[in-house]
């Protein structure tokens, strides 16, 4: 794929290929355009992919969030535990289902959910842990599971940037109790909006459906059956979350090609390690045995102390050299809303604030042209070197 007219390179720009859009456009002559047969075949692909029992697709992952803990009855007087470093849309996913959001600080150095910092949140009106394995590195899933077992907790994965990530060889999608994806046009695979949710716990797989359709029993598309005309029943209170025919027509495209699009990232991830190894800035841990990372964003930590020129400065240089990178994210304390309503400081997290301050994504999609990657290490690595002589010639 070539780069944009001006040479700009576009941050998470999406791709989406020549098939994809004749699919989409069947789909659109079909005459079944919403949530039906394509959205079946589609959850079915994508859990058998998770190695999950089942899985829903819904309108984004943020709706994920909001249906899973809707559907394990958190609400109004219930604590859910989640992380300092993420987006706001995990944050509201609590609040909009009534429950008070209580964030940790994040691990030192890293973006992930301290699980001891959790284990101390913990008290008798917890009802859920939500970790968040950010850029796509696994959280501490196993120090989360022994809270699950020791407080009866529930662990609702936020795996907006972990479709491709495992822990001890399996998906997240495979461990309790939920896990909530998201489809949006930057993200691994993407529906242009939309997400999942994974689980093998029926029960729970059951409301959520139905918290995810307005609480009916037959969606509509089963109701013209051959078997004739069914009359729906609502059963409980629901919202309007569903995915369509047309989304779920792009996600089975991008799922059949996953491993390639990951593998491409791979390339270009090893490429920047190499490259990177040796200037003052801190790049992404290796994998280990234990944990594969999904590669969603490829992540440089830049402190003024060590590079000689602060992240903002940073993000700069790199626009001027026609290259787009993203913060992910500002923690959360530093938004003005949660830090009002819930009396959060970035002092009481420092890491995560610590992190925010530094952090910087550059560009890490299966579209960039080897070209276009050599274009990005060569700034990130002239950015460096002229820091540095700054840094020599004031000392
Ligand atoms: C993108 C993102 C979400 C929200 O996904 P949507 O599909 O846009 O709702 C949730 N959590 C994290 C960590 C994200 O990066």
């Amino acid at each position: 794929m070539e780069s944009d007219s001006n040479n700009f390179i576009v941050f998470g720009k999406p791709v989406l290929t020549e098939q994809e859009i004749e699919a989409v456009s069947s789909t659109l002559r079909s005459g079944w355009i919403g949530t039906g047969p394509k959205t079946k075949e589609f959850e079915s692909a994508f859990a058998k992919y998770q190695g999950a029992e089942q899985a829903i697709a819904v309108s984004s992952c943020t709706a994920a969030l909001f249906v899973a803990l809707k559907a394990y009855g958190i609400g109004p007087g219930d604590e859910v535990i989640t992380t300092a470093m993420t987006f706001a849309a995990t944050l509201n996913a609590i609040i909009q289902a009534g429950a008070k959001p209580v964030i940790v600080d994040v691990e030192a150095g890293h973006f992930t959910i301290d699980a001891k910092k959790a284990a101390a949140a913990v008290t008798s009106r917890t009802k859920a842990i939500i970790p968040v394995h950010f850029a796509g590195a696994p959280a501490d899933i196993d120090a989360l599971l022994a809270l699950r077992e020791k407080h009866g907790l529930k662990i609702i994965h936020d795996c907006a940037h972990a479709i491709e990530t495992q822990w001890k060889g399996s998906r997240i999608g495979a461990i309790a109790d939920a896990s909530c994806y998201s489809f949006y046009s930057t993200k691994n695979i993407t529906t242009i909006e939309g997400g999942a949710i994974c689980s093998s716990d029926a029960s729970f797989m059951e409301r959520a459906r139905l918290y995810s359709y307005q609480g009916m029993t037959k969606n509509a598309w089963k109701r013209f059956s051959a078997s004739g005309y069914q009359h729906y029943d609502i059963v409980s209170p629901g919202f309007k979350l569903n995915f369509t025919d047309v989304q779920a027509t792009v996600g089975l495209s991008q799922l059949a090609t996953i491993d390639a699009k990951y593998a491409r990232r791979s390339e270009v991830w090893n490429r920047y390690q190499e490259a990177f190894a040796g200037l003052p800035v801190t790049t992404p841990n290796e994998d280990s045995s234990e944990q594969l990372h999904a590669r969603h964003l490829y992540t440089l930590l830049v402190d003024e102390k060590r590079a000689g020129l602060d992240r903002d400065s940073f993000l700069l240089e790199m626009h001027s050299r026609g290259i787009g990178c993203g913060v992910h994210y500002r923690s959360i304390p530093q938004l003005s809303y949660f830090a009002e309503q819930f009396g959060w400081t970035p002092k009481l997290f420092p890491n995560a604030y610590q992190v925010s301050e530094t952090t910087l994504s550059i560009p890490l999609t299966p579209y960039l042209t080897d070209t276009e990657a050599g274009r990005i290490i060569d700034a990130v690595t002239e950015i460096c070197r002229a820091a540095t002589s700054r840094k020599r010639k004031t000392a």
